[in-house]
């Protein structure tokens, strides 16, 4: 079953989409796909305007994002009542992730992008005449593509950032939760934003691939590590810039010292919250042998005790289409047939009608699983049960994938010696998925995972050029290298060479 529908259009060359939402299995509405001609008009209408919202300078802008926090605020109640029928997700998970963190990111680049983004000038090591100045400039129309699993916040944080650097911005959002994209284009109206400077514009992949091609400065992809590699061939063989946050299967490695109630705790608000759809889910353990059988009760313990459901207070939602959670019953499914066992859920929960998977542990899993080498994006964790931390670390790091990790252990020192030796763009010590949340931490994936990294003074310098500008400092009627080249100027160059390079001297004032 197709969950976003293709339903006719009145114009035939059109194509339109229905949504429905996970929970009741409602429709909940329909909307047009932008064709590869409106994405181009968007892209020119940006260009347009980009100069002037560039012009303006970062305080400036900063005061748009700043009432967009407050309509936000003011409309919180309605924008979470859409991103939860669209994803069926709980309501405290998209009042604190989606509506919280949107208000965290917009306001922390409102207030620092004056600092971030402000020219710097450099010391320059060798040519002591120059001077050398850092301009950050804005890359002029940013196209951003962005997922399903946390649709407003995914868009809002790097639309903030783009916006910041000066860039004029396209989103397309993600054609499952057309309507929660659209909900930035209501909050940016709001805030009262120039016309053009961000633009909304709905469709599929077809839509995404035209913004890939429609000409823009940069792509800032979020989403699958298949959809990702087109992305990334195209914008290569378009020579445009693109970052890709793409898929994971993060590992979580608990150590003999660690503090086994706040690892249990962990592990399971790590595997099941947003129903395990988040790229920085925990999708595998590997626990120390010494304290596999404690750690692994107290993880069955407190799965059976979430609540899953829709409405009022619970504990783990919907999972999003039916073609997620045929992943993850595929992966269950090799996982019981290669020889593991369950020991919680592991079936959809036959209480509710919609797309619920009951929060699922496994035992006796290995690397030969799909669960253990394949991104399931959905409420399920394997444990492993290792020899010693060594045996941890290679099985952390065989995998394809490198965007997160997580380590638990009473020795902090151990826990960051352990989190350099994991192959991953970021790790956690004794917490987990918190990466994203802290706006300062460069985010982005390594291996798979994907390319470039987004949030924080690195991601936020992302949406710009930083321009060298040198300038000569002494003047003269010309410099040393200049015309003419004679046989003097290459003994000079030579005795400078041996000077600079072949001295104790030199190399230190070099
Ligand atoms: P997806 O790759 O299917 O879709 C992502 C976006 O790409 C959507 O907007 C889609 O319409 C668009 N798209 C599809 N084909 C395209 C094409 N050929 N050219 C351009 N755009 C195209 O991903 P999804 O299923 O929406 O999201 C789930 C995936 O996203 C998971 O793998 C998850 O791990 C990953 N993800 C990564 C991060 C991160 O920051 N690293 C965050 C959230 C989700």
């Amino acid at each position: 079953m197709a969950w976003v529908e293709a339903v006719s259009s009145d114009e035939p060359e059109r194509r339109r989409y229905r949504l429905k939402n996970p929970v009741t299995l409602e429709p909940l509405g329909e909307f047009d796909a932008q064709t590869g001609a409106e994405v181009r008009a968007a892209v020119e209408r940006a260009r347009k305007v980009q100069p002037a919202w560039a012009e303006l300078g970062s305080d400036d802008r900063g005061r748009y994002l700043a009432r967009a926090v407050q309509h936000l605020i003011a409309r919180q109640d309605e924008f979470v009542q859409v991103i939860v029928a669209e994803t069926g997700k709980p309501t405290v998970e998209a009042f604190a992730s989606e509506i919280m963190g949107s208000c965290d990111v917009l306001t922390f680049y409102a207030k620092r992008a004056r600092r971030i983004l402000a020219d710097r000038t450099l010391p320059v090591h060798l040519m002591r005449n120059k001077k050398l100045r850092i301009s950050y400039r804005p890359l002029g129309v940013v196209g951003i593509i962005t997922p399903w699993n946390f649709p407003f916040l995914l868009s809002l944080n790097p639309t903030a950032q783009a916006l910041m650097a000066g860039n004029a911005v396209i989103l397309k959002p993600s054609e499952v939760t057309a309507f929660s994209g659209r909900l930035l284009e209501e909050l940016f109206e709001a805030a009262g934003l120039p016309e053009g400077v961000f633009q909304v514009l709905l469709g599929d992949g077809e839509t995404g691939r035209a913004l890939c091609d429609a000409g823009v400065d940069k792509i800032s992809f979020t989403g699958s590590v298949a959809t990702g590699r087109k992305v990334g061939e195209l914008c290569g063989r378009n020579l445009v810039p693109c970052t890709l946050e793409l898929g994971g299967k993060d590992p979580m490695i608990v150590c003999s010292d660690a503090d086994l109630e706040r690892a249990a705790n962990g592990a399971v608000f790590g595997a099941f919250s947003n129903a395990g759809q988040v790229c920085i889910s925990t999708e595998r353990v590997y626990v120390v042998e010494e304290v596999a059988d404690e750690f692994t009760r107290k993880v069955v313990e407190k799965t059976a005790a979430l609540r899953q459901g829709a409405g009022g207070e619970f504990d783990v939602g919907a999972m999003i289409t039916p073609s997620q959670l045929e992943i993850v019953e595929r992966h269950v499914r090799d996982a019981v047939t290669k020889g593991a066992r369950v020991l919680a859920g592991g079936r959809r929960n036959p209480a509710w009608q919609g797309l619920f998977f009951e929060p699922t542990v496994l035992v006796d899993v290995t690397h030969e699983m799909d669960v253990m080498r394949e991104e399931t994006f959905g409420p399920v964790l394997p444990i492993m049960r290792v020899r010693d931390e060594q045996e941890a670390l290679l099985r952390a790091n065989d995998s394809r994938y490198g965007l997160n990790a997580n380590v638990w252990t009473r020795d902090k020192r151990k826990g960051v010696e352990l989190a350099k030796a994991i192959e991953a763009g970021a790790v956690v010590v004794n917490d987990c998925m918190v990466t994203y949340g802290v706006t300062e931490a460069p985010f982005g994936g390594r291996k798979d995972s994907g390319i470039g990294q987004v949030n924080g003074e690195v991601g936020l310098r992302s949406y710009c050029h930083a321009q060298a500008i040198l300038v000569d400092r002494f003047g003269g009627k010309a410099e040393p290298s200049w015309y003419p080249h004679t046989g003097r100027k290459l003994g000079r160059m030579k005795r400078l060479l041996r000077f600079v390079w072949g001295t104790p001297l030199g190399r230190l004032l070099s």
